[in-house]
């Protein structure tokens, strides 16, 4: 099967989502973060899903989404007010979309049971990174059979050529088997360039990312680990799956989420997309026991623990290092 169109209409609604992101996260003052100001990113949040979702069932009217919201909020008093906010923003897509059809797309994302064909989506995947103006992900995943095949994942803040460069706002895609590309958000029409994992296969010489909040990942952990393989330089710290893309184009060799607490299922949208990406750049991942993600259970990954994410070359060695550091 020709995955083609599904990688085109995933490209197209990750890019029309991140795109409206952007112009909200640009938005955002300091002063707003600094009170805890949440309601930018929720607005961007149920507007990116609505945006997405309303292409997703444009193209594959029969297709489930499991995103990560529902509107069920943004109707009842938690967010009140905030729907109309979520129509403005729309609107800069959809000019003439309305309120009720805003809720519909939303909740096209609703679904939660597993089939032999969905899409997961995570709308803004790295709030806390969205609100300190610093990196955030829309991701979206095509799973058949429980394989992840087809995936989308937009990175509007990420440097364009490495980190030094001041050009922002890559997307990273992938089709099972046909390797990883990198597409430049404001250059869409482009040819978009192969991507590749590094070929460190000295630990050593690694360099690994994790979360920014130590609440998603626990630091004192991958510190052991990195000390046990001999790692001298620190953690790169990033917010979303833009470190998926980070490891992906050779940015990072390696990069780790190591369980805060035991009773924490890691949920599908925060991994599909981002997994794709790495393995079709020639990386792999797995659980921190070495276990592949199991996409087959519904909303979460309820039979894995945590997630570790290589070039390869360094899979197993990270995998005996969790081990014996245990
Ligand atoms: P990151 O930006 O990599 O830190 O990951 C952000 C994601 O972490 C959010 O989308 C949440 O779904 C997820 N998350 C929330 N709590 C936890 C937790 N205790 N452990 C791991 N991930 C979490
Ligand atoms: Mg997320």
């Amino acid at each position: 099967m020709n995955y083609t169109q599904e990688l085109n209409v995933a490209l197209s609604a990750v890019a029309e989502a991140a795109k409206l992101c952007r112009l909200v996260q640009s938005a955002i003052v300091v002063e707003s973060a600094q009170k805890e100001d949440r309601s930018p990113v929720t607005v961007a949040d149920y507007a990116s899903q609505a945006i997405v979702c309303r292409r997703l069932h444009e193209a594959f009217p029969n297709d489930p989404v499991i995103g990560e919201e529902d509107s069920s909020d943004l109707r009842g008093g938690k967010h009140q007010g905030l729907g109309d906010a979520v129509l403005q923003q729309v609107r800069s897509a959809l000019p003439d979309a309305s309120l009720a059809e805003v809720f519909g797309w939303i909740d096209q994302g609703r679904t939660s049971e597993f089939s032999s064909r969905f899409w997961t989506l995570d709308p803004i995947d790295g709030t806390k990174g969205f609100l300190r103006r610093d990196q955030y992900a829309v991701s979206l995943a095509l799973i058949v059979n429980g394989q992840i095949t087809v995936s989308a994942l937009a990175c509007p803040n990420l440097p364009v050529a490495g980190e030094s460069d001041e050009q922002r706002g890559v997307i990273f895609t992938a089709i099972k088997g046909q390797g990883a590309r990198l597409h430049v958000l404001d250059r869409l029409h482009t040819p978009p360039q192969p991507v590749r994992v590094s070929r460190t296969a000295n630990s050593a010489d690694a360099r690994f990312c994790e979360s920014f909040e130590s609440g998603h990942s626990a630091h004192d952990t991958s510190a052991d680990i990195a000390r046990h393989l001999g790692m001298t330089a620190p953690a790169v710290r990033l917010d979303s799956q833009a470190k998926y893309g980070v490891v992906a184009r050779g940015g990072a060799d390696i990069y780790l989420r190591m369980p805060t607490r035991a009773d924490y299922q890691e949920k599908i949208w925060d991994h599909a997309g981002g997994v794709l990406v790495v393995e079709e750049a020639g990386g792999q991942v797995s659980d921190i026991t070495g276990a592949p993600l199991d996409f087959t259970l519904g909303r979460t990954l309820a039979k894995n623990r945590g997630v570790v994410v290589t070039n390869g070359l360094l899979h197993a060695a990270v995998i005996d290092a969790i081990r014996a550091v245990g």
